[in-house]
């Protein structure tokens, strides 16, 4: 089976650099229309440069179609105008990908509000505006594929990163509600957790594992993710040529007799109440109510 992006229209956000770039350049290769999004900021989210007219170039240069644009994902302005940008040149927009990102790493201690603000505004609040620019069209022309970034900090925490983590799992959160919202419009929404060697992590890995790591080892997920035949609500790790899927599980629990809804009750059955074996993978917020409506009448 090979996987191919001709005929489809596709937004990348922060794709002027690391992640971005390499499945700009991927997309773009196997036929895609490409939006090469980027303000072009430094690492901390500062500054401004013509990052994405680069890929844009590279992307050309290898026999590729792409638009460069270098609106901030937090401009709901911008968002809009680029979407409408892209429709007019090509028809509309079938893929984004939410992948732009800032870091302001400190222990919470030492964090300001600010720094909070601004970690949680580019990621959760700029995926936010960017799909809620595709959203409407993506319903109408019945078909949308959209992948947000989230992280291992997100999903498993990581020391200094109380903003970023905070924002990585909302991207998640925001898959688990959208998926259900674009099931009835072929719109298939999904989360990757990357792990790349990039300059957002260049001084965390060392020499080896920074090649071992090559965004380009990412890239399949990502594109099988925004594919035709993507499956939707999945968090999916990659790195290193490694993948894996991440699930928010529900253990089997315990209901508790009357006598026992207490703090000390829960104490007591916490063993119980917390038990993996038997978890389960509710589909939506409705799923685990049912699960314990279905425990009371049990
Ligand atoms: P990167 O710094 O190379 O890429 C991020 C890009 O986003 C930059 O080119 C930057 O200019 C752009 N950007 C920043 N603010 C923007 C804004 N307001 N509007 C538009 N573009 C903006 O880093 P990367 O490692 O390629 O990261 C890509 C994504 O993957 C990020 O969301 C990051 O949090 C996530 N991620 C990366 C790793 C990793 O190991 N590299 C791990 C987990 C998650």
């Amino acid at each position: 089976m090979t996987i191919s992006f001709e005929g489809r229209v596709a937004i990348v956000t922060g794709a002027g650099g690391g992640l971005g770039r390499a499945y700009a350049l991927e997309l773009a290769r196997r036929g895609a229309k490409v939006v090469v999004n980027d303000l072009g900021a430094a690492r901390d989210g500062t500054g401004q440069s013509d990052a994405a007219l680069k890929v844009v170039e590279e992307i050309e240069q290898a026999g590729g179609t792409a638009m460069a644009n270098g609106g901030s994902v937090t401009d709901e302005g911008q968002m809009i105008e680029m979407v409408a940008k892209a429709k007019e040149a090509w028809g509309g927009v079938h893929i984004l990908i939410n992948n732009a990102g800032i870091l302001r790493d400190k222990s919470f201690t030492k964090m300001t509000m600010d720094d909070w603000r601004l970690v949680v505004d580019v990621h959760l609040t700029g995926s936010a505006t960017a799909t809620k620019a595709v959203w409407d069209m993506m319903r109408e022309q019945n078909y949308g594929r959209i992948l947000m970034t989230a992280s291992s900090t997100g999903l498993y925490g990581n020391f200094g990163q109380a903003n970023y983590g905070a924002a990585k799992l909302g991207l998640a959160g925001f898959t688990k509600t959208l998926y259900l919202e674009g099931a009835k419009y072929n719109v298939k929404v999904n989360t990757i957790a990357p792990v790349a060697g990039t300059r957002m992590t260049e001084d965390i890995f060392p020499p080896e594992a920074f090649k071992a790591f090559a965004p380009e080892n990412v890239v399949p997920a990502a594109l099988f993710l925004v594919s035709e035949d993507a499956p939707t609500n999945q968090i999916v790790g990659a790195g290193a040529g490694f993948f894996h899927t991440a699930h928010v599980t529900m253990t089997k629990g315990k209901m508790l007799s009357t006598d026992d809804r207490t703090p000390e009750g829960v104490a007591a059955h916490w063993a119980e109440i917390s038990d993996r074996e038997g978890e389960t993978v509710p589909k939506s917020g409705a799923d685990q109510s049912m699960t314990i409506l279905q425990s009371l009448q049990g």
